[in-house]
């Protein structure tokens, strides 16, 4: 069984607050942990972020993760006309490009109408993982191809893997595979204190850290192998 973990680079938790304390504190813990389990991952970023901190980027690419495209400032693609999805898409690409050979897709908010999905493959993509499993009301929805782009939807949101670990564990089990499981460089910063929304800060920072070891640890018990989405076999 093959599985990805997958992380949205962006700026702290969107739209509730505009700095990025999650490139700069979370991200680096993140890349250790990875590297420290032998986790290959992919990393969908923002073009603003690759414009702010370059290096992060560049580090991610290094350390062997997979770049991709996380939209250029975050806006929700289901608010743009065709001129804007193009502006967000021509920028992100431009930017994340100068770093790596991008080519896998996730849409801010995990909503791209699918009157944008032939720009995808127009602007080089070939994957797209910008539905999710929870937001189609089904668990049991397949990949499939669309335009020559193939979609891989996410397995769950965030919250669950940062749940107790008897729960954590009940909903990992149920997933069926390719299990792709996301999560955001906020999440491994202390949020509590923060005030925003209960599901964006409850359980974040180093308990969020030690719950992906958790998580890595019990993906490869049901014997899965953890991939970069682009190596996922659908
Ligand atoms: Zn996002």
């Amino acid at each position: 069984m093959q599985a990805s973990i997958t992380i949205d680079v962006e700026h702290d938790c969107p739209p509730f607050l505009n700095t990025y304390r999650g490139i700069t504190d979370g991200l680096p813990r993140l890349l250790a942990v990875l590297a420290d389990n032998r986790v290959r991952a992919t990393f969908f970023s923002t073009g603003d972020v690759a414009r702010r901190y370059p290096d992060a980027v560049k580090r991610i690419v290094d350390d062997g993760h997979e770049l991709g495209c996380h939209g250029d400032t975050h806006a929700r693609f289901s608010t743009l006309d065709e001129k804007g999805a193009r502006r967000e898409l021509q920028d992100a690409s431009e930017s994340l490009r100068k770093f790596s050979d991008v080519r896998s897709f996730r849409a801010p908010n995990l909503d791209l109408p699918e009157v944008h999905l032939p720009l995808l493959a127009e602007y080089g993509y070939t994957l797209d993982s910008s539905w999710g499993r929870h937001k189609c009301g089904s668990y049991f929805i397949k990949p499939d191809v669309r335009f020559g782009i193939r979609r891989i939807p996410a397995s769950i949101s965030p919250l669950p893997m940062r749940a107790p670990s008897p729960i954590r564990r009940a909903v990992l089990a149920l997933l069926e595979a390719p299990i792709v499981l996301f999560f955001h460089p906020w999440e491994f910063v202390d949020m509590s204190r923060t005030g925003i929304r209960l599901d964006c800060r409850i359980r974040t920072g180093e308990p969020a850290l030690d719950l992906l070891e958790a998580t890595i640890a019990d993906l490869r018990r049901r014997s899965a192998t953890l991939v970069p989405m682009r190596e996922l076999q659908t």
